[in-house]
């Protein structure tokens, strides 16, 4: 027993000590003295020598930091450098741009909630606002998107002119080039408020504000050009659009084919320096509108024109429309989301270097000048997009739910609609939040390359299944395109968002994890970084440092995920209040795991774990999921820990806890060396998995909360163009929801009567009638009825067509096929 109590004590001082992560002095130290005390204590004094010697021979080499160098980092450092991968320039480059936010805290394994609930809260000025509530809810006023897909496949030109004298494609230029100069937060809400109205506009707006000739000349571009450009991209006398992707340059974009030869030309009667262009590009968004194309191409120099280098590698040019040779204007037609977007060909096009973004000393450096500025774009357009799009379903479902009535019931209380409703309400939660820290997180000045992919992925992930969703509870009138449907479009749009900007699969399978772990781990980064210091000393030393310092986090988080699994999180610290620290814990449970799981997964697999994309897929997953619930945390402490936003809070976060959860329990369960996924079993789940999702009561919260009018409603349909305005159907029936829910006691009595088979008549007014003749309601009920079931009578109908109007041909007014105008 006293043997026992003696290695007990020893443990749990190490233990103590890891999950503190205390140093390894003071570890020594903790140890030695424990063992010690209780040794003599307890009486197991053979016991307690053999432990102090175990640990003297530990601590002792580890603290002499000459001899652990020279004995244990140095032969680790030679294996080290045999077994990484060498980073692809592509790659390289990719990680050094961009920085790292709070992600890197929840990689830690021991999160500082600190830092999370210290950031400031975003807000919009009160400039934003006010364009919000103006040009905004004009151009919103404006849109009919039943026009803009099916009948013009464009926005119509008052939309383009409104869009470009109000700036709308000036969101991030400064003011000093006549732009607007807004914060991402504001660029975001506008995306989101004009999504709720019309993937298209939200689109055509997006593109120029993203990743494009604006974004990079404010970065890169010379004086000359951002004095002569910026002025006309912001009030829309340029349209800019920016060609990288290109038949054989899709995903891998630096695999493009496209080619540019350093040679002389004259023109205008001087002979002139530049590059023969050729290229052939797809896909290219507002190409076919656009008066500058931004292009990517590879440079050469063979004849050393500019230097002794021949292959000068990636590099970006702005090509006015009118450059001769430049073939463009034919459209593609995105899934009947029409916004412009089209190829973009050139053979042998002649462009001075003066069309080099930069000038010519940027030659070469063209990817870097993409990564670079990608994360921030990323950060906005598709998750605003995206977060626009399922606020609307929340506004939109939520109102007609209550109002169709099948079985003589609002189809809002039918669980199986109610489970489709609640997964609406807390997915928007979950995503509008997201959304909410990504843009915040760029106006901090951070280049948030890890959070942007998974804002990008989630966001329009959870778009998809909200559309889904949205479309399910409509049923017939979601199929039924037209200008009454609102919902079919965004629907159909769904591909485009997965698609765009980092396809989701790479995304997810490549990107988030592959990125996070290295840039965001405390070690690793400065593992690999240490190879490439030339002097020898020197190296060993930064290797050593992060070796051990990696080593101690290592453990650490083993304890740690260990104890906080036994503990099934209900210890440590928290921040929060009473309702929500549970939830913290729980992160900081799941932190640990992460951190524990990604170490032994590089560790073990190495530079093979690039290609294990399933399980760097899962885990990235993970550190996604601790993102977003951060987020929302952060939103609810924002917003003022709003009560009745609990049940959107908890319902969406049990979600992510619980997809936490599978997607670690499928990455252990996948690891090909078994014994090692054991080990991991245990220490990640000692009692097995014991997350669940979000309860069918939490659930039916949720669905009670979107289907009427509330705070939690509102804020959840923030940012939603709900002015119910004529060309707004969905404005006009959540301005009725109120009388819905009014007439629905009435409805009850109305229905009783009519079952108790007293009626003679057959047509509902004729009912109503009867039904106040009988006292079963009065006359003001049976007008409310009345007034509601004509009102409503609008939102359940669908659009029917002449056969004829439906026939492209027909409506572009040239002949149709023979067989077709002998039909007709
Ligand atoms: C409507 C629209 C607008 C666009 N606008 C522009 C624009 O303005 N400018 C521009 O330059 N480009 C634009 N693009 C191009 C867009 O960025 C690309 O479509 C995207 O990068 C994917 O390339 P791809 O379509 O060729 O798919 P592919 O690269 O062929 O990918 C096909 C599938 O394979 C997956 N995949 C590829 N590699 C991996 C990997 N290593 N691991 C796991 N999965 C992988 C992808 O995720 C995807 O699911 C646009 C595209 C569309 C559809």
């Amino acid at each position: 027993m006293s043997v026992i109590l003696t290695l007990l004590a020893a443990l749990i001082a190490s233990g103590a000590c890891a999950y503190h992560r205390t140093g390894l002095r003071t570890w020594a130290i903790a140890t030695g003295v424990t063992t010690l005390v209780v040794g003599l204590l307890a009486g197991a004094p053979v016991t307690m020598v053999i432990l102090l010697i175990i640990e003297a021979a530990i601590a002792v080499p580890l603290l002499m930091p000459a001899f652990r160098r020279r004995q244990i980092s140095a032969p680790l450092l030679k294996i080290f450098a045999k077994v990484t991968p060498k980073l692809s320039d592509t790659e390289q480059t990719a990680l050094e741009a961009g920085t790292v936010g709070f992600e890197g805290e929840l990689f830690s394994g021991k999160p500082d909630w600190h830092q999370l609930l210290s950031q400031p809260k975003p807000e919009l000025s009160v400039e934003e606002q006010a364009f919000l509530d103006g040009p905004v809810e004009e151009l919103c006023s404006m849109i009919d998107d039943w026009q803009i897909t099916h009948e013009l496949a464009d926005l119509p030109p008052p939309v383009w002119e409104f869009i470009k004298k109000n700036k709308f494609f000036g969101m991030i230029i400064p003011k000093q080039y006549g732009g607007l100069q807004f914060s991402a937060l504001a660029h975001s809400a506008v995306l989101q408020k004009l999504a709720t109205m019309s993937a298209t506009v939200a689109s055509t707006v997006a593109v120029p504000n993203s990743l494009g000739p604006a974004e990079l000349l404010l970065h890169y571009g010379s004086e000359e050009q951002k004095n002569h450009y910026l002025p006309r991209l912001a009030v829309g006398e340029e349209i800019p659009c920016f060609a990288l992707t290109g038949p054989y340059a899709g995903s891998d974009a630096t695999s493009l084919t496209d080619y540019g030869i350093v040679c002389k030309q004259v023109v205008d009667g001087v002979e002139t320096l530049g590059v023969k262009l050729t290229f052939d590009k797809r896909y290219i968004t507002l190409a076919p509108v656009a008066t500058v194309v931004g292009l990517a191409f590879r440079m050469y120099d063979p004849e050393h024109l500019l230097g002794d280098k021949e292959d000068l590698g990636i590099t970006l040019a702005l090509l006015p429309r009118s450059t001769p040779g430049l073939e463009i204007g034919r459209r593609h037609f995105p899934l009947n989301i029409p916004f412009q977007n089209g190829p973009v060909h050139g053979k042998n096009v002649f462009a001075p270097l003066t069309t080099l973004i930069g000038g010519p000393h940027m030659a070469g450096h063209g990817w870097r000048m993409l990564v670079e500025c990608l994360s921030v774009g990323r950060a906005i357009s598709l998750p605003s997009n995206a977060t626009g799009g399922v606020r609307m379903a929340v506004a939109a479902t939520g109102a007609y739910a209550r109002m169709r009535k099948q079985f003589g019931l609002s189809i809002a209380r039918f669980e199986g609609v109610e489970e489709a409703l609640a997964r609406i309400g807390g997915l928007t939660y979950a995503t509008a939040a997201l959304s909410r820290a990504t843009a915040a997180a760029v106006d901090r000045g951070e280049k948030p390359a890890v959070p942007s992919a998974i804002a990008k992925y989630h966001a329009t992930e959870w778009g998809r299944i909200i559309a889904g969703d949205c479309m399910d509870v409509h049923g017939g009138k979601g199929v039924q395109l037209g200008p009454k449907n609102y919902a079919g479009r965004a629907w159909q749009g769904v591909p485009i968002a997965i698609t765009v900007e980092g396809a989701n699969i790479m995304t997810r399978s490549l990107m988030i994890f592959g990125q996070g772990a290295i840039r965001c781990h405390p070690y690793v980064l400065k593992e690999m970084q240490s190879l490439s210091i030339p002097d020898y000393g020197d190296r060993l030393k930064a290797f050593d440092r992060a070796l051990f310092g990696h080593i101690g986090f290592g453990f650490s988080n083993a304890v740690r995920a260990f104890t906080l699994g036994i503990t099934g999180s209900a210890i440590g610290d928290a921040a929060g209040d009473a309702y929500t620290r549970r939830y913290y814990r729980k992160l900081n449970r799941y932190s640990a795991a992460l951190a524990l799981c990604a170490d032994v997964f590089m560790g073990v697999l190495g530079g093979k774990l690039k290609f294990k994309e399933k399980l760097s897929a899962r885990l990235g997953d993970v550190l996604s999921y601790l993102y977003i619930a951060s987020a929302m945390l952060k939103r609810y402490e924002d917003t003022g820990r709003p009560e009745a936003d609990r049940p959107l809070l908890a319902w969406a976060f049990h979600e992510c806890v619980w997809r936490m959860q599978m997607a670690l329990d499928g990455a252990i369960r996948n690891f090909p060396v078994r014994p090692v996924g054991w080990l991991l079993r245990v220490l990640v789940f000692p009692f097995g998995r014991r997350e669940v999702p979000p309860s069918d009561r939490l659930g039916r919260r949720v669905a009670a909360l979107i289907t009427a009018p509330g705070e939690a409603r509102d804020r959840l349909t923030e940012w939603t163009y709900l002015t119910p305005t004529a060309n707004n159907t969905v404005g006009r029936m959540c301005a009725l929801l109120p009388e819905v829910i009014a007439a629905e006691p009435v409805e009850r009595k109305f229905q009783k009567a009519q079952k108790s088979g007293q009626f003679v008549s057959h047509g509902y007014d004729a009912q109503l009638l009867e039904a106040v003749k009988a006292g079963a309601i009065t006359e003001s009920e049976a007008a409310l009825l009345k007034r509601v079931r004509d009102a409503s009578f609008e939102f359940i109908s669908v659009d029917d067509f002449d056969p004829k109007e439906l026939r492209a041909a027909v409506v572009r007014g040239e002949p149709v096929a023979k067989g077709l105008a002998d039909a007709a």
